[in-house]
């Protein structure tokens, strides 16, 4: 059954993996009916187009072009996979089951888009809030109350950068820049809802301290200090939501 289940959230990461590219280049999601090579537009024949297999197989080159595949494919497939299993392990096979899953397949989508855009569309995010609100044990005060803890942290951050740290740092680019986007507010609201107070604060904790990783490493590479803050969130989210079963 574990495997079985494993191959549902491979099925499920390929298709995560062609809204990730669809949705945010404006693509429509019926035509073309069968993936393209975003290169060559050589239309994938299906035994290209089996999750983690065809990647291996094709040593992560398209076979009409030879151009690159992104490594992105693969692990978007390989962990829908992994979340697949451990939420079955957690929930059993259970309509809520089934929900979660299709809430967290929704925050990897917007994690991935994040990450390559650092924006997301609207709709995913509306979307994702309906999956969570109608999940059964929704705590709807925690969410009210994380999305306005999460819109006055955003107040405050954007605040510190523009005011104190640009004037510390006399840099012009820092007056400008937003330390979260707005999508950041109804994420908070998934992880207050989902988890309750304490337990959400604990995720907002995790996925701070794994976002210091590439900010520490992008500050000593003097790169843009702009990072994605979904990812982490949802990453803190999912550890605190399945770890805490096995603690
Ligand atoms: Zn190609």
């Amino acid at each position: 059954m574990g495997f079985n289940i494993f191959v549902v959230g491979l099925i499920l990461g390929s298709f995560a993996n062609m809204l990730i590219y669809r949705l945010p280049h404006g693509v429509s999601l019926f035509r073309p009916a069968r993936s393209v090579c975003p290169q060559c537009k050589a239309t994938i024949p299906w035994y290209e187009n089996i999750p983690l297999v065809s990647y291996i197989y094709l040593k992560g080159i398209c076979s009409s072009c030879d151009t690159k595949i992104s490594t992105s494919y693969f692990f978007v497939e390989l962990l829908s996979g992994i979340l697949a299993v451990l939420l079955w392990h957690k929930l059993g096979s259970s309509f809520e089951f089934v929900l979660v899953l299709l809430l967290f397949e929704l925050l990897l989508i917007l994690s991935v888009i994040d990450i390559y855009h650092l924006a997301v569309p609207d709709y995913m995010l509306i979307l994702a809030v309906v999956v969570a609100f109608v999940l059964p044990e929704f705590d709807y005060i925690a969410a009210l109350s994380f999305a306005g803890g999460g819109f006055l942290l955003e107040l405050f951050v954007t605040y510190y950068i523009q005011n104190i740290k640009a004037k510390l740092t006399k840099n012009k680019q820092l007056q400008t820049a937003r330390a979260m986007g707005e999508g950041d507010i109804p994420i908070f609201a998934i992880i207050g809802g989902v988890l309750g107070s304490t337990l959400g604060l604990v995720a907002i904790t995790v996925g701070a301290f794994v976002a210091l990783v590439p900010s520490v490493i992008a500050t000593i590479y003097g790169k843009k200090p702009q990072i994605p803050f979904i990812p982490y969130l949802v990453v803190g989210l999912f550890v605190v939501y399945v770890g805490v079963d096995i603690l």
